[in-house]
């Protein structure tokens, strides 16, 4: 059985958008995966103790792993592309890719390793832009409202700005 993902995209050193693009060719040659539609890219102003802005884009996919599986993969995917994974490493540090599973069909999941609905999707304009564009109409399994709807009544005052396509 095949499920409808979608997934957060973000990269704050080196050449950003080559690893963007290089997440993207990553995750389109998994297994049993297929990209379905991608976002256009945002430049977003960074969160915590980073200094880099980030480019920020989501993908739907669909693919036939369970949600434990497919984190499995992408922290492979992660880890691959440069991204350090240490005990000390704090949160919103700078890194190469982060992946984020955002939403999970309308599953809900509470375990250790794995949220889903991602805890911080309703609190992100980096996040609801690009899904907006893929999903408007979508329904946040937890908060039942829209993403359109979650993205009109934001209150994140980080600037989030839409890339040109060539840039
Ligand atoms: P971050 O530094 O934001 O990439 O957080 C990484 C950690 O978040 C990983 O160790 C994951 O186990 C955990 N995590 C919890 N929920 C999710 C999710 N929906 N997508 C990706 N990572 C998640």
């Amino acid at each position: 059985m095949f499920h409808r993902v979608f997934i957060g995209i973000g990269s704050n050193l080196g050449n950003r958008r080559a690893q963007y693009q290089k997440a993207l060719a990553r995750i389109a040659a998994l297994p049993k995966t297929r990209i379905v539609k991608t976002s256009s890219l945002y430049e977003s102003e960074p969160l915590g103790e980073a200094k880099n802005w980030y480019v920020n884009g989501v993908i739907e996919i669909e693919t036939a792993f369970s949600p434990p599986q497919l984190l499995h993969r992408l922290q492979e995917i992660e880890l691959a592309l440069g991204r350090k994974r240490t005990a000390d490493t704090k949160k919103w540090s700078s890194r190469k890719i982060d992946l984020d599973i955002l939403l999970f069909d309308n599953q809900t999941v509470d375990s250790r390793t794995l949220k889903v609905p991602h805890p911080e999707l309703h609190n992100r304009r980096f996040v609801l832009l690009p899904l907006c564009e893929l999903a408007p109409h979508l329904t946040h399994p937890r908060l039942g409202v829209t993403i359109t709807d979650l993205l009109v009544s934001l209150k994140d005052g980080k600037r989030v700005m839409l890339l040109p396509p060539h840039a």
